[in-house]
């Protein structure tokens, strides 16, 4: 059985004051799930701040992006080990990552090896275009992505990544995947590559977000599906009223 897991991306939105008034409310509003994970990813300048106030409640914090050195001339980065000093987890390769800021799978697989030497648990993003969609190309494309962010990392090391299926014309849109769509592409391109790569077990272990405007109204939709454990959130992460909707509609939908 794998634990279900939601985690909210607030991406570059909230001054300190505001994430901390967020997280707040956060902690309040779900203080009593505790048959999830949770996690909210605030900005670099608000992680500190935000895991004060949740230190020691059922959410964790990650960090949105770093570098895979641990320290040098590398202005503007943060690196693991300053990630760490904040954060439980960090989320590696989003698809705004790899459209405005030039990410890869090389750079991705960099990351994840980086976060993974560190004890971070990291959420990495995979998923395909509108027109990869369109073309009849997600599953080639999201297993090739896989196959890129894993590369060179060990069973037991892959079996503590967490992966989130984003399709991009999903994200920020409005528009989600079908959820059986979402289903199928979760079991043909991610754990068939990855029991390719491992083995079965190792495949089944391994908790795949899925992630796209999903909102209190879709999440049930989503988290009943087998292949499915839980979801990236980022619009509808900064509001607490609809970050805790997805968080009670989804326990209700899975009866935990
Ligand atoms: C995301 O940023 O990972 C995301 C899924 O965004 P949204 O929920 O706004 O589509």
């Amino acid at each position: 059985m794998r634990r279900p897991f939601i985690a909210g991306n607030w991406k570059m939105h909230k001054t300190v004051a505001e994430a901390v008034d967020l997280a707040v409310a956060l902690k309040a509003a779900l203080a009593d799930v505790s048959t999830m994970d949770l996690a909210v990813c605030p900005t670099a300048t608000a992680l500190e701040a935000v895991s004060h106030v949740l230190a020691r409640t059922n959410i964790g914090v990650g960090a949105q992006n770093m570098y895979w050195e641990d320290s040098g001339a590398y202005t503007g980065e943060i690196s693991p080990l300053m990630a760490k000093e904040l954060a439980a987890y960090v989320i590696i390769g989003h698809s705004e990552r790899r459209q405005y800021f030039g990410e890869t799978d090389t750079t991705v697989n960099l990351k994840l090896k980086a976060a993974l030497r560190h004890n971070l648990t990291p959420i990495v993003c995979i998923g395909e275009s509108l027109a990869q969609n369109e073309a009849g190309e997600t599953v080639a494309f999201v297993g090739a992505q896989i196959r890129g962010a894993f590369a060179g990392i060990a069973q037991d090391d892959a079996q503590k990544v967490v992966l989130a299926y984003e399709p991009i014309w999903a994200i920020g849109t409005g528009r989600t995947a079908m959820p059986e769509d979402a289903d199928r592409t979760i079991r043909e391109a991610i754990r068939n590559v990855l029991c390719d790569l491992y083995d079965q077990a190792t495949a089944e272990t391994i908790r795949v977000q899925y992630g796209g405007s999903v909102k209190p109204s879709n999440m049930a939709d989503f988290i009943v599906m087998p292949e499915i454990d839980g979801a990236l959130v980022g619009g509808a992460s900064l509001k607490v009223e609809d970050f805790a909707g997805i968080v009670k509609n989804a326990a209700a939908a899975l009866k935990v």
